[in-house]
This record gives structure tokens, C-alpha cells and sequence, in this order.
């Protein structure tokens, strides 16, 4: 799945099938979802209610998608904290190494112990 910050998270089991409801086009998994549509400028995801993500994307007729997903980030204290730390390990990788985000997000998650 796409993701921000480089924090898991997981599709609710009874999102696919998806169907558009504009031309009827079936996708079956969340791969094939991915893979057949395109994502919006203004970005894919945004913070639904409780821990959800919603997931936006353009299917091939032009209309928009949007799927549930599950955010598995811990909102306790501790894991608050640790994702400032990571955020901030996360600038400074990108900063002295001159990593991708890619790269960046699976350097400091090693480091972290993700
Ligand atoms: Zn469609």
C-alpha cells in the first residue's frame, strides 16, 4: 500500500471487491486496485475516522475512488514518540545522505527496529 511515513497499513478484509460505481468496472484485490487506477495530484491519503485511512484513487473513467484502510500506528504515548523520532531520523537521512523517501523510510525502519 502506499504510504506517507513508512507505517503499516492494511486493507478491512471486506473492501474488494471493488466496484466503480460510475462505469462498473470490478477490481477484485487490493494489488489490482492499485495497479489499474491512478493517484490524485493532491495525494492518496487522508485520515479517516478512528484508526482509518482513506485511500483515494482515480479509476480509468475519470471518477474517484476511495477505499477504507486499516492504520495500524500506535496512538499511545510511546508510539507517538517514536514517530517523531522517526520523522526526524527520516529529515536527517534524507538531508546528509541524500537518500530517496523510498530509501530513507527503509534505512531509518532498520535502524528502528520496524
Ligand atoms: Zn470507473
Amino acid at each position: 500500500m502506499p504510504s506517507n511515513e513508512g507505517f503499516d497499513r492494511k486493507t478491512f478484509e471486506n473492501v474488494f471487491p471493488k466496484t466503480c460505481t460510475v462505469c462498473g468496472k470490478v477490481y477484485s484485490t487490493c494489488d489490482e486496485f492499485l495497479s489499474k487506477t491512478s493517484s490524485l495530484d493532491r495525494g492518496d491519503l487522508s485520515q479517516g475516522p478512528k484508526n482509518s485511512v482513506l485511500a483515494y484513487r482515480n479509476c480509468d473513467c475519470g471518477s474517484t475512488l476511495t477505499i477504507k484502510l486499516e492504520d495500524l500506528r500506535d496512538y499511545s504515548p510511546e508510539g507517538i514518540k517514536r514517530r517523531e523520532e522517526f520523522r526526524k531520523r527520516l529529515k536527517q537521512v534524507k538531508e546528509t545522505e541524500g537518500l530517496d523517501d523510498q530509501e530513507a523510510v527503509a534505512k531509518v525502519k532498520k535502524e528502528m527496529g520496524f
